[in-house]
């Protein structure tokens, strides 16, 4: 017997033939199956081929079959940045943003970055669980079947600690598929502003252990940026982090570029994020590395920036992924399908491009491509059905969700009303 045998499907398996991050041309290859169909057995994808081929060899022994009716059938999205873990809304400095505050005016009534901080410290490890687990409802409802989440409002040992406990929480009791990254250089925390390498020696030396030994992160990040980490910093901190056995990802060039993205040469990083004010000496690094541009317009667009260069990134035959970046301040979405509407709209991506970016290549950023990312024999059954059956009314038909039904390891999770 088979668990699932999924039939009348407009397919677009985006395989993973290359086993390797996609780039340039490659990016527009989605691998299609007309009238196609696949069969799933504990959890993963067992065959793929056509709806007839299919039903001949599983109809009598599958558990389910579900008629896609010809709707365009794709790998779940993967968001390879996000800040979804996070305790309470800053709309109020949104509005103050609108109405054309400076990010110090809104720091100094209580907002930014710190507000979230104030909120996380203030939380219990439940409190933040259940929080997030209410938020892994709406990435499936939106077609994200996995998504990096990172530490980083906490900025003191214990509360780095629990919000990664938490994150550990939601993965162990819900259907969530979340990759913990460990962001304690997100900011510089208040009671350290006259002494960051003091906060950095705490990062070092006592974070950086405790979270490898209770394996609480996959990732380490840094905020490199002017005023915050310099890239001199951030190459102390990554590189601390990668002698406990975690990887490496960085924020570069997203207000200012410092030399953060040119780290990539030295130090084996699996994504740069960001990257709005990329210059050519990045561009340059980047080429010369295996390192993901992870772009994140959802960012430029909240707080109305110029967006990163993603068609140099691709012209430089840099791979890129793109995500959310679902935080409270500066990008506040859990919409994959919205971020890909604004790769093509506003970046200048194809969306066979920004398709690519946010399933395979997402999957490679967050260094789980051989599991996730693509419909391929062996891989998780992690696949969303659409609305309609070709993937451009993702970008076409926008501001609605196109997403007819998430399903994360053969078993729907996410079913939407509008059908
Ligand atoms: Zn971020």
């Amino acid at each position: 017997m088979t668990d699932l045998l999924v039939i009348n499907a407009n397919l677009f398996r985006i395989s993973d033939n290359l086993k390797k991050p996609r780039t340039k041309e490659q990016l527009k290859e989605l691998f299609p199956i007309e009238n196609g169909a696949f069969a799933v057995n504990d959890g993963k994808f067992i065959d793929i081929g056509s709806t007839k081929e299919l039903l001949k060899k599983y109809s009598h022994k599958t558990k389910e079959v579900v008629d896609a009716k010809n709707r365009a059938i794709l790998p779940g999205f993967v968001d390879p940045h996000t800040h979804a873990l996070f305790k309470g809304t800053r709309e109020n400095e949104f509005k103050m943003r609108l109405e054309g505050k400076s990010y110090m005016e809104i720091l100094n009534a209580g907002g930014g970055i710190l507000n979230s901080v104030k909120n996380i410290r203030n939380s219990n490890i439940d409190e933040l669980a259940e929080n997030l687990a209410k938020r892994v409802k709406l990435f499936f409802v939106y077609g994200t079947t996995t998504f990096e989440a990172k530490s980083g409002y906490g900025l003191d040992f214990e509360n780095e600690i629990k919000m990664l406990e938490a994150i550990k929480k939601v993965n162990l009791e819900t259907d969530a598929e979340i990759i913990p990254t460990f962001i304690g250089a997100h900011a510089i925390p208040y009671e350290y502003r006259n002494n960051k390498k003091a906060y950095i020696d705490i990062i070092i030396n006592e974070m950086i252990p405790y979270i490898a030994e209770h394996k609480l992160a996959e990732f380490i990040d840094v905020f490199c940026e002017k005023g915050v980490y310099s890239a001199e910093e951030t190459k102390m901190i990554l590189t601390a982090g990668m002698e406990y056995g975690l990887k490496a990802k960085i924020h570069s060039d997203e207000i200012e570029a410092i030399g953060c993205t040119e780290l990539a040469k030295e130090i084996k990083m699996f994504s740069c994020d960001h990257l709005l004010k990329i210059t050519n000496r990045g561009l340059n690094a980047l080429k010369s590395t295996d390192t993901i541009a992870t772009l994140l317009p959802g960012t430029a667009f909240s707080l109305k920036e110029k967006y990163a260069p993603a068609r140099a990134i691709i012209d430089y035959g840099i791979a890129p992924a793109i995500a959310t970046d679902c935080n409270p301040g500066s990008s506040y979405s859990e919409s994959m399908p919205e971020i890909i509407t604004l790769s093509v709209m506003q970046m200048g991506m194809t969306p066979e491009e920004a398709l690519s970016a946010a399933t395979i290549n997402a999957a490679y950023a967050i260094d789980k491509a051989e599991h996730i990312g693509s419909i391929d024999i062996g891989k998780q059954a992690d696949f969303i059905i659409l609305n309609e059956n070709s993937y451009l009314f993702i970008p076409y038909h926008y501001g609605i969700n196109p997403v007819n039904s998430t399903y994360k390891k053969g078993v729907k999770v996410a079913f939407s009303a509008n059908n």
